[in-house]
């Protein structure tokens, strides 16, 4: 029975950080995710300040046989990040972010969320690949993959990924980097949480904005497979400075909306581009006119010059923390004509206003990485990444029918899908999935290194790579 053992007087003395246990005032902010439909109770939260409080927290809970999870931004979908009388190994107090402009590194701490990361790296016109929600946290996201808006031009996180400071389950704290314990190196790009505490990453940085352009174009449902063919069609002719999405979403209450389209449903047609630091990008705009002629009339078609930090934190409101989530994803070769039937029959299902499909375009650099250096499951071939998102407001009402209709969704697509992996940082919980389809022929490497350097199997609060025998 956790709730009769002190943890306080077991753990305060050995590490820096605060300890936070149930019927502290700030426990239930503590426990709380971003996922509202997760409601765990750990026994004991180490919110931990450096790689040595990491260490003592994993020491203690493996003394006490209790099990760990480790929260870096919260935003594990399926709350691997909290458990229910455990230890959680918290991580958001370590958000340090350091830049060298002149070697354009940043050191970034485990915990550090994405838009903590964009405004220290912004600060010399330089960022690092990664996610599109600024309150993402950026292990989380770096150790799956990481793709968003820069994927085209600079690859995935886990590509920019050049060292990391990692403690392991014995406690002992390593570096890991290309020279460096390699292997583990390798599988740290890609394998997730399952290998150690990452309490810092080191990013090779890119030069991007300050400015960036955006163009969007925003049809109605009854033009979903003409606009689903424009965009198969505009994929293989972008620029290399120039990113594109289609999104199937209500359309947002924002002043650039005339009012009668406010909130209806249909399809977006994202064009942003990175060309040019003042966020005049002329090939963006040569996209956004190609769009326009080659398609029906947009109900709206909105293009501004934005701040790269300002794209990055576009969409936070309506992905707040609370709502509740439900996702999955897959990987495509292209919009093919029977894929659209699928993607427009059931888009026209979703009943949440706050319910979307994103389409990310990955070419470009995500290709020309060489995809054996890191774990990550996905081959280098162009593909698309589609997430299926159903989600509620905080009070939860539909989010059953948001969750049926993800999953029938999902399981129409699948047979029309790319089979070489699917994406662990959007596998739901209960996915039906088993982890070695997530890294197809990587898993048995990640297997090995997993028995190396955590034989017990102490990090497993993840899509979870058991130890090879
Ligand atoms: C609103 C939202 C937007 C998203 N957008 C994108 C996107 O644009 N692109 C994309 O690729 N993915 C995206 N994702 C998916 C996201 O990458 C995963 O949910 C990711 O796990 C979140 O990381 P986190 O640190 O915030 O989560 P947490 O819940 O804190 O952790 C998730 C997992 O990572 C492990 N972990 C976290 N930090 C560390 C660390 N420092 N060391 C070791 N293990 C660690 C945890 O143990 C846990 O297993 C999004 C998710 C959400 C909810």
């Amino acid at each position: 029975m956790t709730a009769t053992i002190d943890h306080s007087s077991g753990l305060s003395g050995r590490m820096t950080g605060d300890v936070v246990l149930p019927g502290d005032a700030d426990y239930d902010d503590a426990r709380r995710r971003w996922n509202g439909t997760v409601d765990r109770r750990p026994a004991v939260i180490a919110r931990c300040r450096d790689a040595a409080d990491v260490a003592a927290a994993i020491t203690y809970a493996r003394s006490e046989g209790l099990e760990i999870a480790v929260r870096g931004g919260g935003h594990s979908i399926p709350g691997h990040s909290v458990v229910d009388d455990g230890l959680v190994v918290d991580l958001s107090a370590m958000n340090s972010v350091q830049v060298d402009p002149a070697t354009r590194r940043a050191r970034v701490g485990g915990g550090a969320l994405l838009s903590e990361m964009d405004a220290a790296t912004q600060e010399y016109g330089l960022a690092v690949p990664c996610g599109q929600i600024g309150h993402t946290g950026v292990g989380g996201l770096t150790l799956g993959g990481g793709f968003g808006w820069l994927t085209r031009m600079a690859g995935l996180s886990v590509d920019a990924m050049r060292g990391a400071e990692v403690v392991l389950a014995d406690g002992r704290t390593v570096h890991a980097s290309a020279d460096e314990n390699p292997d583990l190196f390798w599988a740290l790009r890609g394998g997730g949480g399952n290998f150690g505490v990452v309490t810092e990453f080191e990013f090779e940085c890119y030069p991007v904005g300050p400015m960036v352009s955006i163009g969007m174009l925003f049809y109605g449902l009854d033009d979903a497979a003409a606009v689903l063919r424009l965009a198969r069609e505009t994929v293989p002719t972008l620029p290399p400075s120039v990113t594109f999405q289609v999104i199937a979403m209500n359309a947002p209450p924002e002043p650039f909306v005339p009012e009668a389209v406010r909130f209806r449903p249909g399809y977006a047609l994202v064009v942003i581009g990175m060309g040019d630091p003042g966020g005049a990008d002329t090939d963006a705009d040569a996209v956004c006119e190609s769009l326009r002629a080659g398609g029906p009339p947009p109900l709206f078609d909105f293009r501004s010059p934005m701040p790269y930090v300002a794209l990055q934190q576009m969409i936070d409101e309506p992905n707040a923390w609370g709502v509740h989530c439900y996702d999955k994803s897959c990987f495509l070769t292209e919009l093919s004509d029977p894929i659209i039937e699928v993607v427009t029959e059931h888009v026209a299902r979703k009943q949440s206003p706050l319910s979307v499909v994103n389409v990310l375009t990955a070419d470009g650099a995500y290709c020309d990485a060489d995809g054996d250096a890191t774990s990550f499951g996905g081959e280098r071939t162009p593909r698309l990444l589609v997430f299926i998102i159903g989600l509620t407001l905080p009070d939860g009402v539909g989010f059953e029918a948001e969750r049926d209709w993800v999953r029938a969704f999902h399981t129409a697509l699948m047979p029309l899908a790319i089979t070489d992996a699917i994406y662990v940082n959007a596998m739901g919980s209960g996915d039906g999935h088993g982890v070695s389809a997530l890294y197809g022929r990587k898993y048995e490497r990640l297997a090995r290194i997993k028995a190396e350097v955590d034989p017990e199997n102490v990090f497993h609060r993840n899509a979870n790579i058991l130890p090879a025998p």
